[in-house]
């Protein structure tokens, strides 16, 4: 549904955030803000502050900070879209006026898919006690009743249309039954999509069940076959049994695997952090969804050849989101439900303690094509290495990784060091190049000046309006010399134009991502004194400076190219633009 930028604005007015998050931990006010123990990690002297002026939040101690919204978000481990109407709900604002006919029309629907598959579970559910096929699948497999029941394992019957029948008696129509996927349509009528399966619900956050997965009692094909995409189901939004990890208390980490079987059969062992991405391998949005769980995610998926191209994707993605991730190897042609039926809760523990990092997975993955007792082969494995360890940022991580395998290849270290070294030089040789050695520059000995200076000014605008003209009236947002700060004097800029106030709380309204607003509240977590208010005029003249020494830099660069190409006319233009920006300077 649609939020507008006036409502979202509403909702952060009507929730002081102050009050809002006394709700949750007990505040002290010393000094302008209010302290607390932090929910986001654990400390025993309050180092987690909300501002009432500022409508924001931060922690000192572990750098989460943000607006109402993103604390609800973080604390009730909601969406967005969610901890809107959470908080809408709280400030008693309404939004029935908002839903129009269409989007009550797909409620309805949603509804009624919902309880069609509930009942359609049960019905599996039932059945499964009375097909002894089906309970020497599970007694073969050493399921307990209970864990059956936990995830609601049934049995859809050997039949063409006894599903259709029993929904049909309970009034459901065909039409509905082929919108959940229940039934499939034919030309001489419909029939039951699962036949003489084991048959597993999908369910959603809340619990409702949104599909279904069904697998074969013995070898025949397909061995499994899951719901089609419905309105209430995505194959590639939701993840199997999260719903059940979810409810774990203070859950550090969630391990990814494959089938619904591995997940049902490591809970019965006591790993119940387990979920299945329903597909072979993670979307980004499941990605996203996970990280709200948890910050650590273990993909364990099976060792085939399929499986471990999905591992490395799906690593590839869950980095790509912001996860830490890991990898748990299982023994070839296993998966993790074979493994732990056959070795036991033990071993499985200790393949999890001993997960590799996504580097050192690399490094195994392509270790695996050589054979390294020959000679050739330990020379190309070794390129290869160096090409790995040059994607790590630190020394000492890179140093550890080199001692490791130039003892076991029995190759000298400082050969590895030299390969490394090379390919490094080699990635910043491409197009990056420019850039790097133009941000060094710019990041020189000035640096933490002058962002001290940007971010006192953006604080001031913030608190004195009348500053905040005053402010813009001399500089213009793109003299800011980071892009979140001019993302920022933008819109305070924007704002002022409109005659509007805005608090910092609802100026991260409109940032783009949840890094940005952890940034952002970082900023606005600077304290502003009189001597700030003092020194407005030394602060912007830094920033205007800086940003004609920037501008000047930029402006030899393309000159200097003219000149090489020959566009001697341009470059005396330019020549031109420099020398009036040399008399601006101090
Ligand atoms: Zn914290």
């Amino acid at each position: 549904m649609y939020f507008s930028e006036d409502k979202i604005s509403e909702i952060i007015e009507k929730n002081d955030i102050v009050d809002l998050i006394s709700q949750y931990l007990n505040l002290t006010k010393k000094g302008k803000n209010h302290w607390g123990l932090c929910p986001f990690h654990t400390e025993k002297t309050p180092s987690f502050s909300v501002s009432i002026e500022k409508q924001l939040f931060y922690c000192f101690g572990c750098g989460v900070g943000g607006n109402a919204i993103t604390f609800v978000q973080k604390i009730e481990r909601l969406s967005y879209v969610e901890a809107l109407y959470f908080l809408a709900k709280r400030a008693g604002i309404s939004f029935d006026e908002r839903i129009n006919k269409n989007d009550l029309e797909e409620i309805k629907i949603k509804e009624k898919l919902y309880k069609i598959n509930m009942e359609a579970a049960k019905y599996f559910y039932e059945n499964i006690r009375e097909n002894s096929n089906a309970m020497a699948y599970l007694s073969n497999r050493g399921l307990e009743q209970g864990v059956a029941r936990k995830f609601g394992i049934g049995y859809s019957l050997d039949s063409w249309d006894k599903l259709n029948r029993f929904l049909k008696l309970k009034g459901y129509s065909d039409e509905l039954m082929e919108k959940a996927g229940l039934i499939v349509k034919k030309d001489r009528g419909y029939y039951d999509r699962f036949r003489n399966r084991i048959m597993f619900p999908i369910m959603d956050l809340k619990g409702n069940i949104i599909a279904f997965g069904g697998r074969v009692l013995d070898e025949s094909k397909p061995k499994y076959l899951n719901s089609p995409e419905t309105v209430i189901y995505s194959k590639s939004k939701n993840i199997y049994a999260l719903n059940i990890v979810k409810e774990i208390r203070s859950l550090k980490d969630i391990i990814v695997v494959e089938g619904y079987m591995d997940v049902i059969s490591l809970y019965q062992f006591g790993i119940k952090n387990a979920v299945a991405s329903l597909g072979t391998s993670l979307t980004a949005q499941q990605a996203k969804l996970l990280k709200r769980y948890a910050d650590e995610i273990i993909i364990a998926y099976d060792s085939d050849a399929a499986g471990q191209s999905a591992t490395l994707k799906g690593l590839s993605i869950l980095q790509k989101e912001g996860c830490r991730v890991k990898v748990l190897a299982l023994p070839e042609g296993m998966d993790p439900d074979d493994f732990i039926r056959e070795k036991g809760v033990s071993a499985f523990n200790d393949l999890l303690n001993r997960s590799y990092s996504l580097i050192e997975y690399k490094i195994l993955n392509t270790k695996k094509n050589y054979n390294l007792n020959i000679l050739d082969d330990k020379v190309r494995f070794s390129k290869k290495l160096a090409a790995i360890l040059c994607e790590l940022e630190s020394p000492i991580e890179t140093d550890v990784y080199i001692k490791k395998y130039s003892k076991e290849m029995q190759i000298n270290e400082e050969a590895i060091y030299a390969e490394v070294k090379k390919n490094k030089r080699k990635h910043i040789s491409g197009n990056n190049r420019h850039n790097i050695i133009s941000r060094l520059k710019k990041e020189g000995n000035n640096l933490s000046g002058q962002i001290i200076a940007e971010q006192k000014v953006l604080n001031i605008c913030i608190l004195y309006r009348d500053k905040s003209e005053y402010v813009f009236k001399k500089i213009k947002p793109d003299d800011f010399s980071k892009s979140l700060h001019e993302k920022i004097a933008n819109i305070i800029n924007l704002k002022i134009k409109e005659g509007k106030l805005i608090s910092a709380g609802e100026l991260l309204i409109h940032l783009e991502n949840e890094k940005e607003k952890e940034n952002a509240s970082q900023i606005f977590n600077i304290d502003i004194s009189e001597k700030d208010i003092e020194l407005l005029d030394y602060y912007i003249d830094r920033i205007y400076q800086f940003s004609i020494e920037n501008k000047i830099e930029e402006l030899i660069k393309v000159m200097n190219e003219c000149y090489e190409i020959k566009e001697e006319e341009k470059a005396n233009k330019i020549f031109m633009e420099i020398m009036d920006l040399q008399k601006k300077k101090k």
